[in-house]
């Protein structure tokens, strides 16, 4: 097998289980390995510390699938692993109908680059990194196996590039066959439409659905503003947990479309309608177009897309937070909720909360922290890889008078 020596003293991350070898760890390597091919990772001495997929192109060369040298990792390595993932979800998660989960959450699930989401039994699967597609036909394997309905691939990611993979024929029917243009799925009583063709990520953000439930326990008889709409998400859970009134706000009119279908379910299935509203404008603008208008709301939701991908984009991202966050707050009536969120894994919880603090102070409210929020149960962070926890939200309720000391 192909071997990766490490520098001198660079042996520590690994030996502290950490996924990641980047370039500048790597002395020499010897042979010369395929694009995703597993390489045997050894310190300075010659000593070998696991295994893992090695990665020409990329600034992370390799990324580890197995520590120690009890097993050397093969396809049937890669088909235990995914089988372990999905049982930690529960006996027989592709079975269940209508559910919506993340079986495969990447490196925290072992897995590096690899991540897989099932709706309704149907497995939609994104392969970041070299050593996920080296793998690929092992994994949907695994997931046949497991009682998917059909695999469907959605690779279609910017990180790709970065490793050097192809980038042409990255979505399609894997296995199976071909998923139907709208797949339902139940989230606690609420019903959603998924488009795993053409939705975001795998068609679907799975990862929000704790903080969706937290969110709707506080809106009974709420007016929403629920920005970031997508497909409704916040927004029905919301209008489930008796809002008076929910507006939606996203740039995307394909998203909204889906976001009143799914509403149109909510209340076909017996939860008192209420006034529902869907907007196509930006968040920033329309935040400011409210403003000059003097409208207010009791509740009003900012779930942005991923504002900083990296480190060195995190003080731009900053500003665009705090934008956002000051503006709402000014929205708010007294007494206000405001529910808010980041996915950027750049940004700490800790910069997220100053980064609200400093807004606040802007916009001259006392606020009170009544909920923090993370990522939902099936998105694990393996304590040996903090990278791995990107979501983070706050849950704020206003004072009751501007600048009045809660
Ligand atoms: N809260 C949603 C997920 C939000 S994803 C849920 O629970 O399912 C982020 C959304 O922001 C996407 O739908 C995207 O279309 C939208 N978006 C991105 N930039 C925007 C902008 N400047 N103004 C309005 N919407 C935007």
């Amino acid at each position: 097998m192909d071997k990766v020596f490490l520098r001198a003293g660079r042996e520590r991350s690994v030996e502290r289980r950490h996924p990641w070898i980047f370039s500048g760890a790597v002395e020499r390597v010897e042979g010369t390995p395929p694009l995703g091919g597993t390489v045997a990772v050894c310190d300075a001495k010659g000593r070998t510390l696991g295994y893992g997929s090695w990665s020409l192109a990329s600034q992370i060369r390799v990324r580890m699938l197995a520590f120690g040298t009890d097993r050397v990792p093969d396809g049937v390595y890669v088909r235990e692993l995914v089988a372990a993932s999905l049982a930690r979800r529960g006996a027989s998660p592709l079975v269940e109908p209508h559910r919506g989960v993340r079986l495969v959450h990447g490196e925290s699930d072992g897995l590096p680059g690899v991540v897989v989401d099932a709706y309704d039994g149907w497995c939609v699967v994104q392969l970041a990194s070299a050593g996920a597609e080296y793998w690929k036909d092992e994994i949907v394997a695994a997931l046949l196996t497991a009682g998917a309905k059909g695999v469907y691939n959605r690779s279609d990611v910017d990180a790709r590039r970065r490793e050097g993979l192809d980038e042409t024929e990255t979505t399609g029917v894997l296995a199976g066959g071909e998923p139907p243009e709208r797949i339902e799925i139940h989230e606690e009583d609420i019903r959603f439409l998924v488009d795993v063709r053409h939705g975001h990520k795998t068609g679907f953000y799975l990862d929000q659905r704790a903080a969706r439930a937290q969110v709707g326990a506080f809106a009974a008889g709420r007016e929403v503003l629920n920005c970031f709409s997508y497909t409704g998400g916040f927004g029905l859970a919301c209008a489930a947990g008796a809002a008076k009134c929910v507006e939606n706000l996203d740039l995307s009119q394909a998203a909204l479309d889906l976001a009143r279908q799914n509403f149109d379910l909510l209340f076909g299935g017996g939860v008192a309608p209420c006034p529902v509203s869907f907007v196509c404008a930006d968040v920033f603008k329309q935040l400011r177009l409210y403003r000059d208008q003097g409208r207010s709301f009791d509740m009003i939701v900012l779930d942005p897309p991923k504002f900083a991908e990296t480190k060195a984009q995190l003080m731009r991202a900053a500003r665009g937070y705090k934008d956002i966050n000051l503006l709402a707050m000014k929205l708010l009536r007294p007494g206000g909720v405001l529910a808010t969120f980041s996915c950027s894994g750049a940004m700490t919880p800790e910069f997220f909360e100053t980064i609200c603090r400093e807004a606040a102070w802007d916009a001259k409210r006392d606020f009170q922290i009544i909920a923090h929020t993370q990522q939902a149960v099936d998105h694990p962070v393996s304590l040996n890889f903090p990278e791995g926890a990107y979501l983070k939200g706050l849950i704020l309720r206003g004072a009751v008078a501007p600048e009045q000391a809660i």
